[in-house]
């Protein structure tokens, strides 16, 4: 008897195929559409599933070798550092109040990923881009637990750490990059890629764990450098499977182009608000600067988001709207960012301080057309005031963006000596926006966005006071009660890094390393 011939083993391509799939089945007990309802109500057109193309082609088997593999290396290398003090080799404690902004205000982001990648997973009806946000979903989780634990060591030595689960919810501009993730969230499945895929990864983190996390690097940081290459890693799959969403959608339908379109504009804009923190923590909080934000703008949006769009343009899809906006603000936000950071100083969780006067012949020669003229004449004038016994805070809770959430310190396009406002009567109430961006999201959606959850609006409200606080009494302090109620231990995690617990710490305990005294 013949033996049949053996079958040649199944490549990459098939094996991918038979693992993802094929594993899909039509419901029974309840239609297609009663099992998976979100998707359709965006409007979304999808015709055969079978198209999507997965480009990584990652089984769950081979995703867990390589993770386990990335996760020896970084604990490894996690534990390494804080055995040694590794937080005394930094440049300057200065450095790790940009820390505790990636801690507080980005890592829950990570975890809200993993929640959201995880629901659309469920949500798509096809097998591959199930699979697809399932790893996703994964290394989302992955990416919240190494930063945390990463980070946790610096809370052992630091002020401003200790309640990033709390902050997150409730510390003023907390509510920026918490926004952000609530707006994608409950937003439909197809928007929540485009939101993620394309917007937070794409734009937002590919600026953060590249050139930022080089300058942790650069700062000697080691810690956060290893779990930010370790989760860019992930990235260059996340920023595929996004882009593969996009193509997807656009290829199947051409009534999802509009639709794609205005996600595509919103997203830009929304991701680029959100960018506002990190340009300054690039410009400011880094004691050795490898490349300024607006460096780092033009090579990693303008030149590879150009590329993409180009690649797009078959489709019919055009660069995001507010460009030139974007054009023209980028020699500006992370100076107005700073000056409002350093203005409100005594309601963060950080530090801040006035550059120094290296630091603005550096901002000068990165800023030629902004720098000098709008900013160092503010910036030398709020050092004087503070040598003079002056330090100069705002006391008034500024209005907040409906949709960005950030406060109105931005500039109107073309004229950095106007600031920008712009409003919306929706129903009988007027709402604030920092830009056309944000109004133009506002507008189309309005009803989702009157609910947004505005710290300023809250504080006024009276919903911000610590537990027990008696805002009838005599010597009632809003402002402390405030700080109590959003965690912020006063006169520690907040104010001047000049005399600082941190700064004093940093110095004594360096000291010890490097001498007897
Ligand atoms: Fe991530
Ligand atoms: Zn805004």
């Amino acid at each position: 008897m013949d033996m049949p011939a053996q079958k040649k083993k199944l490549g990459l391509r098939e094996r991918y195929a038979y693992m993802t799939r094929h594993l899909g089945w039509e419901t029974t007990y309840q239609p297609m559409d009663k099992v998976f309802p979100y998707a359709e109500y965006e409007g979304i057109k999808i015709h055969d599933w079978d198209k999507w193309e997965d480009p990584f082609r990652l089984t769950m088997d081979a995703y867990w070798k390589y993770q386990a593999e990335k996760e020896r290396k970084l604990y490894a290398i996690i534990d390494a550092y804080n055995q040694n003090n590794g937080h005394l080799n930094v440049t300057d404690a200065k450095y790790i109040n940009s820390i505790k902004l990636f801690l507080n205000g980005i890592s829950p982001l990570e975890y809200m990923a993993h929640r959201g990648f995880a629901h659309i997973g469920r949500q798509f009806p096809g097998e591959a881009a199930r699979v697809a946000c399932l790893m996703q979903s994964l290394d989302e989780i992955r990416h919240a637990q190494t930063q945390i634990h990463s980070l946790s060591n610096f809370n052992k030595h630091y002020n401003g750490f200790h309640d990033f689960t709390k902050m997150i919810q409730r510390v003023w501009y907390m509510s920026v990059p918490r926004s952000f993730f609530d707006d994608a969230v409950s937003a439909g499945p197809f928007e929540f890629i485009v939101s993620i895929g394309f917007s937070f990864e794409y734009v937002l983190t590919n600026l953060l764990f590249v050139p930022f996390v080089s300058g942790a690097a650069y700062n000697g940081d080691m810690g956060t450098m290893t779990f930010g290459f370790s989760a860019q890693s992930d990235e260059a799959r996340h920023m595929t499977l996004g882009l593969e969403a996009i193509k997807f959608m656009l290829e199947q339908d051409p009534a999802n182009v509009p639709i794609v379109q205005r996600w595509i504009d919103k997203w830009t804009w929304r991701g680029y608000r959100l960018l506002t923190l990190v340009g300054m923590m690039m410009d400011y909080m880094l004691p050795k600067r490898v490349m300024s934000w607006k460096e780092a703008w033009e090579i990693y949006f303008e030149e590879n988001g150009g590329a993409l769009f180009k690649d797009l343009a078959r489709y019919g899809i055009r660069p995001p709207k507010y460009l030139e906006q974007i054009e023209f603000d980028k020699d500006h936000i992370s100076h107005q960012a700073w000056a409002t950071f350093y203005q409100y100083s005594a309601l963060s969780n950080f530090h801040t301080w006035m550059p120094t006067d290296d630091e603005m012949d550096w901002l000068s020669s990165k800023y030629p057309n902004s720098f000098d003229k709008y900013y160092r004449p503010r910036f030398e004038f709020w050092r004087k005031e503070a040598e003079q016994g002056n330090r100069f805070f705002n006391k008034t809770i500024p209005m907040l963006c409906q949709t960005c959430q950030i406060p109105m310190v931005f500039t109107e396009p073309g004229d950095p000596t106007k600031t920008c406002y712009r409003e919306s009567d929706y129903k009988g109430s007027k709402y604030h926006f920092c830009s056309d961006g944000c109004k133009d999201i506002f507008d189309h959606e309005p009803e989702k966005y009157i609910q947004a959850w505005l710290p300023a609006h809250q504080i006024y409200q009276g919903n911000c006071f610590g537990e027990g606080a008696d805002p009838t009494s005599k010597d009632f302090n809003p402002m402390a009660s405030v700080l109590d109620y959003w965690g912020v231990q006063n006169g520690h995690d907040n104010g001047d890094f000049e005399g600082s617990d941190d700064q004093k710490n940093f110095n004594a305990w360096r000291g010890m390393a490097t001498n007897n005294s």
